[in-house]
């Protein structure tokens, strides 16, 4: 059992000769508009590996809000805790890209995304515990093993994922928390209540202040946000692979750095969210924390060699050819 929280955000992608200057409309060469958001991806990625996902999420009353519904519809993710705003639109991100250079301008609405109602996290949770609790006679006499597995990110409305994480706790879930995007400063209140903190190299160094650009500089910053509070962190690397820190009983940090899985990269979108998806689904399976961050960075390198996020995410399958 996975349980979601996140963002809903459909980006509308203008491509143009060249960036407009103020006050100038310049003509675009093409345009297309694709869903994602870092919620609804990880959830599509925990679900292509045939967890049993709900997403916790608000999209508007228009037609990119519809379109939401379709895909999760035709994903497999359980939507009744995704609702719909009735005077915020869905989220959205205006993104202007120039042909000449490559550069980006950029706008987010999160709209929908900050209004997400408290409760409804709070009656998803409750409603997974007593989901699990039904079934675990039944689960024991069959001899399986689940857990259940909070995942959110920082791109709803603060409360929600702060409450999500303390009560996903409260009842004994496994807790993980992508602290994305970055934010000025470590919240190390929010941070505590996570069991698993997963950030890329640019977030890492941000919350623990300091540069990553290596194995070694990660290493320390992993230590510096182990004092956060959470049992382990994840430092995903990019085409470098990713390393796990974990804090002993004794007090001992162990470091295990997983080399990346060599592929042919077009686009990196979504790769940080096929990772914590893909952790979070396996980690609900009861597979080891080092296989399970395996199966992550093979998912992570998958996604980069197709455009876009959604359509990037892999199968269990396609996971499992990449890995020797
Ligand atoms: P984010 O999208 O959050 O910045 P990363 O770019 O660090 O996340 O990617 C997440 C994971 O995906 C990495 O830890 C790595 O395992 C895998 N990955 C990403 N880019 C590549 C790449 N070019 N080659 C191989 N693996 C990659």
């Amino acid at each position: 059992r996975v349980v979601v929280l996140g963002s809903l955000i459909v980006d509308l992608m203008a491509q143009a000769p060249r960036l407009p200057r103020p006050g100038e409309a310049v003509i675009g060469e093409s345009f297309h508009s694709l869903l994602g958001g870092k919620g609804i991806n990880q959830a599509i990625a925990a679900a292509r590996l045939g967890a049993q996902v709900t997403l916790i999420g608000r999209v508007g009353q228009d037609a990119y809000g519809d379109a939401f519904f379709d895909t999760l519809q035709q994903e497999g993710v359980l939507s009744s805790f995704v609702s719909r705003d009735a005077k915020a639109g869905t989220g959205v991100s205006l993104v202007i890209i120039a042909t000449e250079n490559g550069q980006n301008m950029i706008v987010v609405n999160p709209n929908a995304n900050m209004q997400v109602p408290v409760a409804d996290v709070e009656q998803a949770l409750r409603g997974v515990q007593q989901e699990r609790e039904r079934e675990a006679p039944a689960d024991e006499q069959a001899g399986r093993s689940h857990k259940a597995v909070f995942l959110c990110q920082c791109e709803t409305n603060r409360e929600t994922y702060t409450t999500g994480l303390r009560l996903a706790r409260e009842l004994g879930m496994t807790t993980i928390l992508n602290a994305a995007p970055v934010s000025q400063l470590a919240d190390t209140e929010l941070f505590r209540s996570a069991d698993i903190l997963v950030v890329n190299e640019i977030e890492a160094a941000t919350y623990a202040n300091s540069s990553v650009t290596s194995l070694e500089t990660a290493r320390q910053a992993a230590e510096r946000l182990l004092h956060y509070g959470p049992q382990h962190v994840i430092i995903t690397l990019g085409s470098q692979g990713c390393l796990w820190s974990a804090r002993e009983s004794s007090g001992a940090v162990e470091h295990q750095a997983l080399p990346p899985f060599a592929v042919q990269a077009v686009d990196s979108t979504g790769a940080g969210d096929a990772f914590c998806g893909v952790l979070a689904a396996l980690l609900a399976d009861n597979i080891p924390m080092l296989d399970a961050l395996r199966q992550a960075s093979a998912a992570g390198a998958l996604t980069t060699t197709k455009r876009g996020a959604i359509a990037a995410l892999p199968t269990l399958q396609q996971i499992q050819e990449l890995i020797p």
